[in-house]
């Protein structure tokens, strides 16, 4: 992680924990890794008036895969993630999700299907989100018990756990605004974590954060990849996408313009247009 503080090494490196980290397992995902498939979307459409900005995306992703999304601003990365966590209704298409019932759209989904959906699924987005009332704490335990209705020592017991090995124990009473950009960022994560979903969904986790801030988090997403976690992750960090990235898939204007394992496709694009993204993130300047 070359973006990493010196000084915020070792937590870090707690972060990215190892079998003796305090906290045990508390990183695992309640569904273990078993190779079946987890998401199944086939061509997803969505426009929002004239404007047609999926048009069309199949995606697949097995338990315990993680896929990266790419592609220009504007190409339908964020669409895709809301359309996955039932935050948006696409026009056409289908979604199942853990051999639940598939999602049809262009009929009217009934609400129960749409929140069915949601809960399989939480999201960490670019800015943390986080309540600025709440402590911490606070924050993470509010998914739990007002939502899944667990237990406050329960949720408070788990917090605490998982709070630990994202090296953040000590910040449990503290407000977001004491946080650095990347503590808030990991509380984000802590929070997605605690509402134990099927599915993480990343939206540029790391784009909002000054870049020495950059490799704390995506330290807790990686250990999270090897804990098992099946994930969707846009990014523009391609160094990162290489080390965790299963597949990768480069949307362009609201298709999928081609897809691969990461050493495939960063190294010997078959699409021009391909070539030319990886090529204005790579060389900015040329
Ligand atoms: P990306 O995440 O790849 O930058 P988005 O999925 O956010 O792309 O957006 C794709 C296009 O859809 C953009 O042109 C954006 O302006 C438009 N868009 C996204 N959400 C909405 C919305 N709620 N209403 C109208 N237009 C939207
Ligand atoms: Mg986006």
């Amino acid at each position: 992680m070359s973006h990493t503080d010196p000084a915020d090494h070792d937590e870090a490196a707690d972060a990215a924990g190892g079998p003796d980290a305090p906290g045990g397992d508390a990183l695992a995902p309640e569904v273990p890794a078993d190779d079946s498939m987890l998401v199944t979307a086939r061509g997803i459409r969505k426009s929002f008036g004239a404007n047609e900005v999926l048009r069309g995306v199949d995606l697949e992703v097995r338990r315990g895969e993680v896929v990266v999304l790419i592609g220009p601003s504007g190409s339908g990365k964020t669409t895709v993630l809301r359309s996955l966590n039932g935050l948006e209704t696409p026009d056409a298409g289908s979604i199942l999700v853990d051999g639940g019932p598939s999602i049809e759209f262009g009929a009217p989904v009934p609400k129960a299907t749409r929140f069915a959906l949601r809960d399989r699924s939480a999201m960490v987005f670019q800015h943390h989100n986080l309540f600025p009332h709440m402590t911490v704490l606070q924050n993470v335990i509010e998914g739990p018990t007002q939502v899944q209705r667990v237990p406050r020592a329960t949720a408070i017991a788990e917090a605490e756990a998982l709070l630990d090995r994202v090296g953040l124990a000590e910040k449990r009473d503290a407000y977001p605004f004491e946080l650095s950009g990347g503590q808030q960022q990991r509380v984000g994560i802590v929070r997605a974590l605690a509402l134990k979903p099927m599915l993480l969904l990343f939206d540029e986790p790391t784009s909002a954060l000054d870049p020495e801030l950059v490799g704390e988090v995506l330290a807790v997403i990686k250990e999270l990849a090897e804990e098992g976690w099946t994930m969707v992750i846009v990014t523009h960090e391609l160094g990162f996408a290489r080390q965790v990235a299963d597949e990768v898939l480069f949307l362009d204007g609201g298709v999928v313009v081609e897809q691969g394992p990461p050493k495939e496709l960063f190294t010997k694009p078959k699409e021009e247009r391909t070539r030319r993204f990886l090529d204005r993130i790579l060389r900015p300047l040329d």
